[in-house]
């Protein structure tokens, strides 16, 4: 999920390891790790930043080396899971990014075998696969190792006794940077910037083998050409991989991030959903507890598990809920929180707890504060989010939201396993969406001259409107309001002009119709209003100005593309109004005070 990195060539491997690793800190981690190659591995980690890393490193003229920047997925933040993972010999060193889904039933084996774990994580296994089939060649044993494993990677192994490294990816990314008389391996085209501008991406299924003479690529035992690409950018440009802005690089990754949210809970056989925590048949209720865009995602997910489970669901803001008189009786409290941290959200929680509530966290960061303190934690897998304004962590709250309601659904099976189906289509659907921003790269230069925006819903895309809203103030610092659409005429009406547009989220569920009564209504007000339209509603072309096309989803699903949408209109209004879109004045990324 962060960063890896691996050297050979004639330079000192360990300088050039920490300075490619210091190239990817802005992609956040929570610890690091090098190794160097010579008789034997030298490994140094632990759960710190690369300059404190740096500090305890011995001088070293060891001429290759890997390097890691670890986002945990498995395992806590710390020194015995840091990278890079060692087998039992300690001639074998292993980075990883990405997810090993049969890892537990591997360590099982392994274990039996007489291998011995030393880490919580899933990426253990790798080197001792390696091991076990390691008879003097390494791509060899890389090779069937891999055919043991299923999940996500991008490693790159080393081995004492074999000169070089060799590499593998399935699923997560993975570069090699060619260079004169030295070639390095990245997660990530910064990293290797610095020695050369050269690269080859990996495709999945592919192994590399790179020494300091040069590099081949593996596929299904045959060598194989892979073009080698000229890399036009600067270093800073790189680092948000040719994107103009954080925000809009991590919107692209959305399709990738739905895929791995869902991955470990739908198994690919038969789409039903399994969370490993069970609904508890001793609770009465479910709050939800959560602030900011964490909140509208609450929101959503509490019309889904209502209606799936027939369980009632209340949301509280948490600041509110510390200060109420909330009454919590035999209620599951679930807090969503990105950072783990959120101060606000932590008090509630604690409060919780205080009052014997069962707990269960959603967060994005292994290890947080939250997950410390709940019963339990359910991982959304967004990876690390750089802008400060939420958009690929929302869209994985949503999908963990669904994966709940399918998990503890009561209705008829055939119905369950026809949504976990659909789940498993929606990066799809959200990639056709995203391959027509500059459609709606037009739509927010229209919006950007104004200074008042409302956004109305209802029912499910109610706090799709919030959000929407939110994501404008928070990026293009246009005044924006989120409303029901049914309660506009008892109040805001009074400020409707033809310089406040209204952008309506016109889903095809049963509040289509009252919401086409309610576009009137603000149509008569002379306001433009822009609908958020499903493709092929032909019918919404009567009511509106503007119509931005989604794609066709069931409406359950409706929020996901919904939301992306608003996220694209935010980010190009923005961009015209040359805004520091990443880093909105005032905000920060983790609010860690009440
Ligand atoms: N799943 C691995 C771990 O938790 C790798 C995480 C990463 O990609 O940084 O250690």
């Amino acid at each position: 999920m962060c960063g890896i990195v691996g050297y050979v060539g004639h330079r000192a491997a360990q300088p050039v390891l920490v300075n490619c690793l210091k190239r990817l800190e802005y992609r956040g981690y929570d610890s690091c790790g090098i190794a160097l190659l010579g008789k034997d591995v030298e490994i140094y980690k632990d759960a710190i930043r690369i300059e404190a890393l740096e500090k305890k490193l011995r001088p070293h003229i060891n001429k290759a080396g890997i390097g890691h920047t670890r986002w945990a997925t498995h395992g806590k933040p710390s020194q015995g899971n840091a990278h890079p993972h060692a087998d039992c010999t300690g001639k074998i060193a292993v980075v990883h990014n990405g997810v090993i889904d049969n890892y537990l039933a591997l360590r099982e084996k392994l274990t039996q075998e007489g291998h011995k774990f030393r880490s919580d994580t899933d990426t253990e296994v790798i080197p001792h696969l390696i091991e076990k089939y390691f008879q003097g060649d390494l791509q060899e044993a890389v090779s069937k190792a891999i055919g043991d494993m299923s999940g996500s990677y991008a490693f790159v192994a080393i081995h004492s006794d074999w000169d070089g490294m060799v590499v593998a990816r399935n699923e997560s990314p993975l570069i090699l940077g060619v260079g004169d008389k030295e070639n390095l391996v990245a997660s990530d085209v910064p990293a290797v910037l610095d020695y050369t501008d050269r690269v080859i991406y990996l495709e999945d299924g592919d192994i590399g083998v790179v020494t300091g003479d040069g590099v081949r690529c593996f596929r299904n035992g045959k060598q194989i050409d892979r073009e080698v690409h000229r890399i036009p950018w600067s270093i800073e440009e790189a680092q948000k991989g040719g994107y103009a802005h954080f925000m809009i690089k991590e919107i692209h990754e959305q399709p990738r991030v739905i895929r791995n949210t869902y991955k470990g809970y739908i198994s690919a056989l038969e789409p039903v959903v399994n969370l490993g925590i069970r609904k508890d048949a001793g609770i009465n209720d479910i709050l939800f507890i959560a602030c900011g865009t964490s909140y509208y995602a609450a929101l959503v997910g509490q019309q889904v598990i209502q209606s799936l489970t027939q369980i009632p669901v209340r949301v509280e803001i948490a600041s509110e809920f510390n200060y109420s008189d909330t009454v919590l009786g035999r209620t599951w409290v679930i807090v969503i929180t990105q950072s783990g941290e959120t101060a606000d959200v932590m008090r509630a929680l604690k409060k919780a707890k205080e009052v014997g509530c069962r707990t269960l966290a959603i967060t994005n960061v292994v290890g947080s504060s939250a997950t410390r303190l709940a019963d339990e934690t359910l991982y959304i897998t967004a990876g690390p989010e750089i802008c400060v304004a939420a958009t690929k962590s929302f869209i994985a709250q949503l999908t963990m939201l669904y994966l709940m309601g399918l998990a503890w659904a009561s209705g008829d099976i055939r119905s369950r396993v026809s949504m976990a189906t659909e789940l498993r289509q929606l990066p799809d659907k959200v990639q056709q969406l995203i391959d027509r921003e500059e459609e709606i790269a037009a739509f927010g230069k229209y919006l950007a001259k104004y200074e008042n925006v409302f956004f109305v819903g209802r029912g499910l895309n109610y706090p799709v409107a919030l959000e929407g809203a939110l994501k404008l103030k928070e990026i293009s610092y246009i005044h924006a309001e989120g409303y029901p659409a049914g309660e506009l005429k008892h109040g805001p009406f009074a400020l409707l002009t033809p310089k406040t547009p209204v952008v309506a989220i016109a889903a095809r569920d049963n509040t289509y119709d009252t919401l086409m009564a309610n576009i009137k209504e603000i149509k008569a007000r002379e306001s433009p209003v822009l609908a958020i339209a499903e493709e092929g509603d032909i019918e919404i072309e009567k009511y509106v100005d503007f119509a931005v096309r989604v794609p066709k989803v069931s409406p359950i699903f409706s929020p996901i593309v919904n939301a992306v949408a608003l996220q694209l209109l935010a980010y190009y209004t923005a961009k015209e109004r040359g805004c520091s879109i990443d880093t909105p004045r005032n905000l920060a990324k983790s609010v860690t005070v009440e």
